[in-house]
């Protein structure tokens, strides 16, 4: 691949004034390694829409580095989204990454007046031409309501149709989900930038709770490894540095457009790998 590879750090909104205010100091840290941007997940049905906001517009405005926020369709009217699409755009935001997003259980499926991610991606393009940058989600181990492989790379694909300029992915463990899914998709006409999304280990439970739900497959080794460290949290973090930095280098060495590390709100254990890969600052 000959395009500029790009890095970027993902963040959430918080609930909390301290919270926000750890969230600002993260980012001024990072901000020092001159990422190419930030991103803010947003809760689906609109639950961070104001703290997705401002949080991105802070991060503009004060630290100084693009943000992107997140948006989601599911439980969002489509006057919602346009206009949280006019405070983004008129706030100078050039990038956004367009998702379906999951409701919280008991919230239903079907509310919202756009179904898919593809939907959205279609809606934004009408509504502002080719004003945003617009990312959509890639899964290289398939998500977890796909009905096949097949499908969800068909799905995938529309996305790319729909108008999108770029993905990045849902984290994974392995590598070669990564490259199989790129070439995959990349038979099929579709040669947009897949990001592969990194989610550093620093907690065992936690991670193999989210990567129960969210369809990610912790590999037995490293599973077992991690299961027998059992409290030893600096042995977890050290593992966990040690095998993300062997991935991201394969991903990197393999032609992987860039990396985008999902935080969690925090500096170190994405920037050991950093430091580890030896990245441009
Ligand atoms: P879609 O691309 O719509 O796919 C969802 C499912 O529907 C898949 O199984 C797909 O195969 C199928 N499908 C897609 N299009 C069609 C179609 N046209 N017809 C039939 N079936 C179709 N969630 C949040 O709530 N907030 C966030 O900020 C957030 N950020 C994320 C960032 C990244 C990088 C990633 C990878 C995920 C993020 N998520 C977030 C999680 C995401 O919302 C969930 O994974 C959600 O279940 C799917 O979103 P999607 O955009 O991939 O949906």
């Amino acid at each position: 691949m000959s395009q500029e590879r790009r890095f970027s750090f993902e963040f959430f909104p918080t609930k909390t004034d301290a919270g926000h205010e750890k969230l600002l100091n993260v980012a001024r840290q990072l901000a020092g390694y001159n990422p190419d941007f930030f991103s803010c997940t947003y809760g689906a049905g609109g639950s961070t829409r104001d703290r997705t906001l401002n949080t991105v517009l802070q991060l503009e405005s004060e630290v100084k580095v693009p943000a992107a926020p997140h948006l989601s369709c599911v439980g969002d009217s489509k006057a919602d989204l346009r206009a949280l699409l006019t405070q983004y755009q008129d706030a100078g935001i050039k990038r956004i990454v367009a998702l379906r997003g999951d409701l919280p259980s008991g919230m239903g499926m079907a509310s919202g007046e756009l179904r898919h991610a593809n939907d959205l991606v279609e809606f934004i393009r009408a509504e502002t031409g080719s004003h945003f940058h617009i990312e959509v989600a890639a899964y290289p181990e398939m998500h977890p309501q796909a009905h096949s492989f097949e499908d969800d790379i068909k799905n995938f694909v529309r996305k790319a149709n729909a108008g999108a300029d770029s993905a990045i992915t849902q984290y994974f463990f392995n590598a070669d989900s990564y490259f199989y899914f790129v070439e995959r998709v990349q038979k099929l006409g579709v040669n947009i930038p897949i990001v592969p999304g990194i989610m550093p280990i620093t907690n065992y439970s936690k991670l193999a709770r989210f990567s129960d739900a969210c369809g990610a497959e912790i590999p037995r080794w490293v599973r077992k490894q991690l299961e027998a460290y059992g409290d030893d949290v600096t042995s977890i973090q050290k593992f966990g540095e040690e095998v993300i930095t062997r991935m991201c280098e394969q991903l990197l060495d393999g032609g992987a457009p860039g990396l985008h590390f999902y935080t969690l709100n925090q500096a170190e254990a994405s920037l050991a790998v950093w430091n580890n890969l030896k990245l441009p600052r």
